[in-house]
């Protein structure tokens, strides 16, 4: 009991002059937030030519000239006295316009903590007025003159000058870094008006220099500026959007945003975020992230974006508690409001800024591999991207034909260079070892084969599972039954991939590709985490694969990438994913890019190796990176094509062509794995869905009719 509680100090009030330091550190943190604060006030100005010139990064001197409508003569007295601003007049304004910044205070604050001199003409007058202040009051400029603001020449417009910034306050002073680190800071602020300003001229320069670090002209059109400024990389890969609330204009919930950003075309190590709310350039941590998110999948992990996001909204939904130069803001409905631009953002990337990878992937569809299952791939499967199948048919009929001619022929790919260094690469473990179908040892092989059972391997995933209810859940039963049911008739057609089934008294043309890929889709799907692994031996390069399989297309004349780029993209998009391939569809590449090993999905089916290449290619732009369950089933998809036995090249139906041997052999390694491994598996393991009766499979005559056509005879 005996302590003693130290006695109450007295309550003192602070001294005003002290009150407005403090006041102004709250606005003025550093020569770049005066600037900004100087530059809002240019633009409301209406100037469009701003002149800034700084000396020690704007602490020794900050001197910005526009070009703007001047302040009156009889305003400069009370100019720097807190809360005297040109901008409210009414107390009813107050809600609205005093977010927007408008509270009178930056002149004040900043006469406060440096010597503030104003030389302004409005068009008015006759002369140009100078003025000094200090501490919000009118000084005189020169010692033993009144403080009254004295004529003098001057052009239209107002130039104020800041010097020795925080000269009174050695605290703030000794937090700033260096003049180096606050002149780029001036840049980036001046930088960042600039675009959000094209059509204002803005010069920035050093005090005693003659070359200005930064200049734009004053009629450019966004784009342009965020070219000049952020340079060419950026601007020729810009995309640009524009949303807004479904409310009335006049509404406090009422919004509306412009938003540019670069396509996947474009990484960065670091966001390059913009954001002005109402023209004043603030921050949104929470907006970033949010508009950063869309870009997951879309660019590789560790690469960003440029955004830039003109949000205007309705003051009275800005939160006014904030502190209008607090750069971090709020506003009402601030999720919702994200999340709609974040889309917004999302769509045009995936339609147009993927549109420009699809350029090749159009010409993948038709380059690679066989007809049939492209072909089938449009009917059914509705395209990621909207405009990928406008785009496609937008061009020129005969263009297509052509460009799918020129390289649809088997030797294209077989005979160059390139490739015979792949056959090398391979291990032998091509299917055409296995000879002829009727072999004992061949029966023996089937027999293995089937009863090999195909376990569905443990996934907890809820992609996983979905996509593996989907398959249940699409099931046609009469199809299914009849496959598991079938008697394999033969080959009708290995070019068309076209087979004869008989099932009870009917017999059925089927497409065995589409039913093969089917297969091999659900198989991957079945064995989800858990494959076998097909090993290359000696592992091939990736690059070296995709090179291939790019180099065989033919682009557009017009791509904005040429092929090294595009083989670039590829290879980073799959290396950036290297762990979850091998993971989940044991595709391992090693670290340094060698393809170690392929996904196995059934024992004794080895698939067409010389598709590697273009299964490699098209991981890139046919597979959606961007969402888990998308993202597996786009992938098993692509898996599932490379499996589907068929020719690699399109089948020419011009005539039959010369086959070299290893053609020749390769066809009856199809033919018996058609017969002997793809169909038996088919009968165990297919969920045959209903979208196969469209095209893939025709019940070309029942028995009983045949037999009264035979009888007839
Ligand atoms: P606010 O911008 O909130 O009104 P400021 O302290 O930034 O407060 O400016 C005070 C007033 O000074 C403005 O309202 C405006 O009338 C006048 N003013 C400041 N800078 C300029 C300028 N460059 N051109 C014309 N008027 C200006
Ligand atoms: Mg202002």
């Amino acid at each position: 009991m005996g302590e003693t509680i130290s006695d109450p100090l007295p309550i003192r009030r602070l001294q005003e002059t002290l009150i407005n330091r403090i006041a102004a550190g709250e606005v003025i943190h550093r020569p770049a937030s005066a600037l900004k604060e100087l530059l809002e006030n240019c633009l409301d100005a209406g100037a469009t030519s701003i002149r800034v010139t700084v000396k020690d990064g704007g602490l020794k001197l900050l001197q910005i000239q526009d070009n703007g409508c001047g302040i009156r003569r009889a305003d400069l007295p009370i100019l720097a006295e807190r809360f005297t601003t040109s901008k409210l007049t009414s107390f009813s304004d107050l809600s609205k316009i005093a977010t927007y910044g408008f509270r009178g205070e930056a002149l004040a604050s900043m006469s406060h903590v440096s010597h503030l001199s104003v030389v302004t003409k409005t068009k008015t007058e006759t002369c140009a007025w100078k003025a000094s202040y200090s501490y919000g009051k009118l000084v005189e400029t020169q010692p033993g003159q009144t403080p009254d603001p004295k004529p003098c020449a001057g052009n239209d417009g107002t130039t104020i000058t800041i010097e020795d910034l925080f000269y009174n306050t050695p605290t703030r002073l000794s937090a700033l870094r260096s003049p180096a680190e606050e002149y780029s800071r001036i840049l980036d602020v001046l930088t960042k008006y600039a675009i959000h300003n094209p059509g204002v001229a803005f010069i920035c320069k050093k005090a005693g220099t003659a070359a200005p670090d930064l200049s734009t002209p004053s009629s450019s059109s966004t784009t342009q500026a965020i070219g000049m400024l952020y340079g060419h990389s950026i601007a020729k890969e810009l995309l640009s959007t524009e949303t807004s609330s479904s409310t009335e204009p006049d509404t406090a919930e009422f919004w509306r945003a412009e938003v540019h950003f670069t396509n996947a075309n474009y990484q960065s190590k670091k966001t390059i975020f913009l954001l002005f709310i109402n023209h004043r350039l603030v921050e949104s941590s929470r907006m970033k992230r949010a508009l950063e998110a869309t870009y997951n999948g879309v660019l590789p992990k560790g690469s960003f974006p440029f955004i830039y996001l003109s949000l205007v909204l309705d003051p009275r939904s800005v939160d006014v508690n904030v502190h209008p130069t607090k750069k971090e803001v709020h506003f009402l409905n601030e999720e919702a409001i994200s999340e709609q631009i974040a889309d917004a953002l999302l769509q045009t990337l995936t339609s147009k800024g993927q549109s420009r990878v699809f350029q090749y992937q159009t010409l993948l569809t038709g380059a690679d591999t066989d007809r049939v299952t492209s072909k089938k791939r449009k009917g059914k499967e509705p395209e990621r991207d909207p405009d990928l199948g406008t785009e496609g048919t937008l061009e020129p009929n005969s263009t297509q034909e052509e460009s799918r001619k020129k390289v649809s022929s088997h030797l294209k790919v077989r005979t160059s260079l390139k490739d015979r260094t792949l056959d090398s690469m391979f291990p032998v473990m091509n299917p055409s070892q296995m000879e002829g179908s009727s072999s004992s040892r061949d029966v023996e092989k089937t027999e293995a084969a089937q009863s090999r059972d195909i376990r569905e391997s443990e996934c907890i995933l809820t992609s996983v599972l979905n996509l593996r209810n989907a398959t249940i859940k699409g099931k046609h039963r009469a199809l299914t039954e009849i496959l598991e049911r079938h008697t394999f008739v033969g080959i009708v057609d290995v070019n068309q991939c076209l087979s004869l089934l008989q099932h009870s008294t009917h017999l059925y043309l089927v497409n065995h590709a589409a039913l093969g890929e089917e297969l091999f889709y659900q198989l991957g799907l079945r064995q989800f985490g858990n494959m076998s692994k097909l090993k290359l031996e000696p592992p091939p390069p990736l690059k070296a694969l995709v090179t291939i399989a790019v180099q065989a297309e033919q682009l557009p004349d017009k791509t904005p990438l040429n092929k090294d780029q595009i083989i670039d993209r590829i290879v980073n998009i799959i290396m950036s994913r290297r762990d979850m391939l091998s993971e989940y569809f044991s595709l391992t590449i090693t670290s340094d890019g060698f393809v170690a090993s392929l996904p196995l999905l059934l024992r004794d089916y080895t698939p067409n190796l010389d598709k590697v290449p273009s299964f490699l290619m098209r991981l890139g732009p046919q597979v959606d990176w961007t969402s888990e369950q998308e993202c597996f089933r786009t992938f098993l998809r692509e898996l599932a094509r490379f499996y589907v036995p068929g020719p690699v090249a399109p089948f020419d139906p011009s005539g039959p062509q010369a086959q070299s041997q290893e053609q020749q052999q390769q066809e009856r390694a199809e033919r018996w794995q058609i017969e002997h491994v793809v169909f038996p598996c088919m009968k165990r393991y297919l969920h045959a869905p209903k979208s196969l009766l469209d095209n893939d499979v025709v019940q070309v005559a029942n028995l009983p009719d045949l037999y009264k056509v035979f009888e007839r005879c």
